[in-house]
């Protein structure tokens, strides 16, 4: 006797290409750099960093440096880029407490 698949093989076939489309569109498409290194900054500019809470990854993806009008971008997408209001590596997916958005 034959039994019949409670799922059948197109509707499995949709649900993994759903589930391959989520985990890439949730990965995004970029890699961050680290942009943490301070090695050589003036201890005043590092503590400037820490009281704007430079953090490297943004929790809010609208509210990353790459959509701050303070950031200046490296040399590529997947470079650290710097900041107008503080020195050292700035992460374009990082973000701190005075992020201004782009007009
Ligand atoms: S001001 Fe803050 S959010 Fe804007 S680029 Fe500088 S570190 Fe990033």
């Amino acid at each position: 006797m034959e039994r019949k698949s409670v799922v059948s093989r197109r509707e499995a076939l949709r649900g993994g290409v759903v589930v391959a489309l989520v985990v890439v569109g949730c990965r995004g498409n970029r890699t961050l750099p680290t942009c943490t290194d301070t090695t050589g900054l003036p201890p005043d500019q590092v503590k400037l960093r820490e009281t704007l809470a430079y953090a490297d990854r943004a929790p809010d993806p609208a509210k990353t440096c790459d959509h701050c009008a303070q950031f200046e971008p490296g040399p590529s997408a997947d470079a650290c880029g710097g900041c107008k209001l503080m020195k050292g590596p700035i992460c374009p997916g990082g973000t701190c407490k005075v992020f201004t958005p782009r007009a």
